[in-house]
């Protein structure tokens, strides 16, 4: 995961903030190197616990479990600052993946038919960000990197997308540069620009403009559908940065008043297993929004609030 170079940065400052124990949470995909990093901590008398519970974002600080078990902090890796207070202090470790988008959009750069283009990633890659900017801009580009207050310039989150929105006037689309289709799949349901993709793992640049089509149509199918069903189910999430007690009462409030049945449901991730024994027919979830892609997986329709208010 980290070089010796970066853990032994990792270390200096744990030492000169005098840290003995933490609280380790790392995403999914950088767990395998999970265990290299506790080892190197704990042969310099670091303790260690490493959080097991799956982790997709800074939205997800454990500082529950922390606390309880004694850390001084937690030493979150791979995700950037999401903006949330905690009893416990946190460290935010970024995790840059090493990339050169550059021959890559050369090849592509015919279908880049756009003069105006706003630049999005995620956090792992922007770092390559200004490259490209120099890049475009030397083939005759107007180039844009949109910011908000909490995140860098050009990066976005599965659920905020607000700086590209804010942007999207003055644009002709957007480019996503990274790997895995959630990110801009995310952008493209917000925004009627298109939304290019430059995957660099496969290498790939694709127009997501059509998804569009279809992830309207889903969205008007899933309310069609909730519109016949009676029984609901509000889920909240105990997670920190996903709560949001607020909404789910309101919706309850509206549901009611649809004649609906309406429950409020609280677990730390909302999985299809823990839906099992309720008949719930209707998902309305109010914590990560982009939960209600995983229709598939619940067998179950899925709404976010906004979607209540269509019903
Ligand atoms: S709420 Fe969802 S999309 Fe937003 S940071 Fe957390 S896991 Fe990612």
């Amino acid at each position: 995961m980290f070089d010796r170079k970066r853990k032994k940065g990792i270390l200096r400052k744990l030492k000169k903030g005098r840290v003995k124990k933490i609280f380790l949470q790392v995403p999914e995909g950088l767990k395998r190197g999970a265990l290299d990093l506790t080892d190197f901590l704990e042969k310099n008398n670091i303790d260690v616990m490493l959080s097991a519970e799956p982790c997709f974002g800074a939205c997800d600080l454990r500082d529950k479990e922390a606390k309880m078990l004694g850390c001084d902090l937690i030493l979150h890796v791979g995700h950037s600052d999401f903006g949330l207070k905690t009893k416990v202090p946190v460290m935010y470790e970024e995790y840059e993946i090493p990339c050169d988008p550059i021959p890559l959009l050369e090849w592509h750069l015919k279908k880049l038919d756009y003069e105006r283009i706003s630049l999005v990633t995620t956090i792992q890659f922007v770092h390559c960000l200004e490259n490209v900017r120099k890049f475009l801009e030397s083939r005759g580009k107007r180039v844009y990197l949109a910011s908000s207050g909490r995140l860098k310039e050009g990066q976005v989150l599965g659920c905020d997308y607000s700086s590209m929105i804010a942007l999207e006037e003055k644009v002709d689309c957007f480019l996503f540069i990274g790997s895995g289709r959630f990110h801009p799949l995310g952008l493209q349901e917000r925004v009627n620009k298109p939304v290019l993709f430059l995957d660099i793992e496969k290498k790939n640049l694709t127009n997501f403009f059509r998804e569009k089509i279809r992830i309207e149509t889903l969205k008007v199918m899933r309310v069609q559908k909730a519109r016949d069903l009676q029984n609901f189910g509000i889920g909240i999430s105990t997670k920190p940065g996903q709560i949001n007690l607020k909404t789910a009462e309101r919706v309850k409030e509206k549901l009611k008043s649809l004649g609906k049945n309406a429950y409020i449901l609280v677990a730390d991730q909302l999985t299809p297993e823990k839906l099992i024994g309720l008949k719930i027919e209707v998902l309305v979830n109010t914590a990560c929004p982009r939960i209600r892609e995983d229709f598939e997986q619940f067998g179950k329709v899925i709404l976010n609030p906004e979607d209540v208010e269509l019903l």
